[in-house]
């Protein structure tokens, strides 16, 4: 398919579309809107920033069309779920830009924000509702949703909803929904986990996929600056200043080295803000909305907080602090290079545990990093990153590439599998986002980072009868 025209979208679709100036469908969009506009089941391995919104939205919208039918109080006929509230944001303002020539109702029930408007919203019955899962449950239970006259159900980040302890909530969700309904279901990676979940949730499904981490990451260009763990703050400005940044996302791995890292970039005269889970609702809203008009060029964010950042003509991504969990690498910078722009990724790497992390994520990306030598002689001693790749020429000069396909599930390991720690929390308690971000610094005054890395890593898995407050798993 190399037109919108070819999949006979109806007509208040396509003039949507051409007022968004969508001309070209994406490969997940050629591949799963003729398959879904047949009412066929449909997994997509796709990553956000593939078009796989529309590839949902728009099938499920031209069905709508074909059967309209004026919602019952309390209910709707397209249920999406998706981990984060941002994400539930972005996926509701698609749906009404695709459907703003169709009378579509629609509404959001995410966690973090009061119920009432939410509980009101649904009274008369919606078309579209999208929802985090905690919330979506917490209005059923409430009386203030029923769940039986879905006939579309999405759920988006299969992998990102297990990884953040949702799949419970996923599985009590489903059961109260009609057996008879289309599914789609889309997952940046498809470990068994996520399979076995799929195998029970569709029938019969189109399996559809697209390699966005190999084509995502052909197009940024990486860069490992080896530097001193002190200077970091220093080079990150050094980079803002001197690099052409349109906008540039800093991630930072735990809240407070985020606030700590605008704090040293307010002081260097560059405007940042940081975006994390202890930042209010209200706050998240105005920041991204500052980042998208480009009020503001540098966003500080944890990787919690960034999940479902929509942001296009994002130019540089920098890691201040390397994740310990190689996809959560290619996550990053896959924020940049959307919709097909190039983007640069800069990881600043101190010695200790982050060449171990580096190693992980040449690994996994199967491409040697190029690196340079920051650091201030005299503290050179420490041994460069020597991953055992390094003598392997990289595959794309310094473009990295990924020729592994998204269905391993190397994410099985290490603190990426968080599951909810079964505490008998009521649902509504449980709403605030970021929770099990980590709230320590992971570097100690002296801005030496080692030991609090090491500390991350056990930190990182809650002991199973006792979460700590701030590790909770975000709920919605
Ligand atoms: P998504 O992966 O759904 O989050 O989409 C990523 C970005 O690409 C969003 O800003 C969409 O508006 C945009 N987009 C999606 N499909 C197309 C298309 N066919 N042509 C141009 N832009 C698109």
């Amino acid at each position: 398919m190399t037109s919108f025209q070819d999949f006979g979208l109806a007509d208040p679709i396509s003039r949507a579309l051409k007022e968004e100036n969508y001309v070209t469908p994406t490969p997940i969009q050629a591949q799963t809107i003729p398959i879904a506009i047949t009412g066929r089941d449909v997994i997509g391995i796709a990553q956000t920033g593939t078009g796989k919104t529309a590839s949902f939205a728009l099938p499920i919208l031209h069905r709508l069309l074909e059967n309209r039918i004026k919602p019952q109080p309390k209910t709707c006929r397209v249920l999406v779920l998706s981990p984060t509230r941002e994400l539930s944001g972005q996926i509701l303002e698609s749906f009404n830009a695709y459907g703003r020539h169709i009378k579509l109702t629609s509404a959001l029930t995410i966690g973090g924000v009061p119920m009432g408007r939410q509980v009101r919203s649904l009274m008369q019955g919606v078309d579209v509702l999208v929802a985090t899962p905690g919330r979506l449950l917490d209005m059923v239970q409430g009386n203030a949703l029923k769940l039986g006259q879905v006939e579309f159900l999405v759920l988006d980040e299969a992998d990102r909803m297990l990884d953040m302890g949702f799949i419970n909530d996923i599985r009590k969700i489903v059961a109260k929904l009609p057996a008879k309904r289309q599914t789609l279901f889309f997952s940046a990676t498809m470990p068994k986990d996520i399979a076995d979940l799929a195998e029970q949730m569709l029938q019969n499904p189109a399996r559809v996929a697209v390699t966005p981490v190999a084509s995502t990451v052909e197009r940024i260009t990486q860069k490992i600056l080896q530097v001193d763990h002190s200077a970091k703050p220093a080079i990150l400005a050094q980079i803002l200043k001197t690099e052409q940044v349109n906008r540039a996302l800093v991630f930072t791995r735990t809240k407070h080295g985020a606030d700590k890292v605008v704090k040293g970039l307010v002081k260097a005269g560059i405007p940042a803000e940081a975006i994390h889970g202890n930042k209010s609702q209200n706050h998240r809203e105005r920041v991204l909305a500052a980042f998208r008009t480009g009020d503001i060029r540098t966003l500080v964010a944890t990787d919690i907080a960034a999940r479902g950042i929509d942001v296009d003509g994002i130019s540089h991504v920098i890691n201040f602090d390397l994740t310990n969990v190689p996809e959560t690498y290619v996550h990053r910078i896959g924020r940049t290079a959307r919709a097909g722009a190039d983007g640069t990724a800069i990881s600043l790497v101190a010695g200790g545990e982050e060449l171990g992390y580096l190693r992980d994520i040449e690994k996994l990306i199967r491409v040697t990093l190029p690196k340079e030598d920051r650091r201030t002689p005299g503290h050179q001693q420490r041994p460069a990153a020597a991953a055992p790749s390094q003598h392997r020429p990289a595959r794309s000069g310094s473009h990295g590439h990924n020729p592994r396909s998204n269905d391993a599930a190397p994410g099985s390991k290490g603190p990426r599998r968080r599951r909810r720690p079964g505490g008998g929390m009521p649902q509504s308690d449980r709403h605030e986002a970021g929770r099990h971000e980590q709230s320590r610094p992971s570097q100690n005054a002296k801005g030496e980072g080692i030991q609090g890395v090491a500390f991350l890593h056990r930190e990182s898995r809650p002991a199973q009868n006792q979460p700590r407050r701030d590790q909770r798993p975000q709920r919605s």
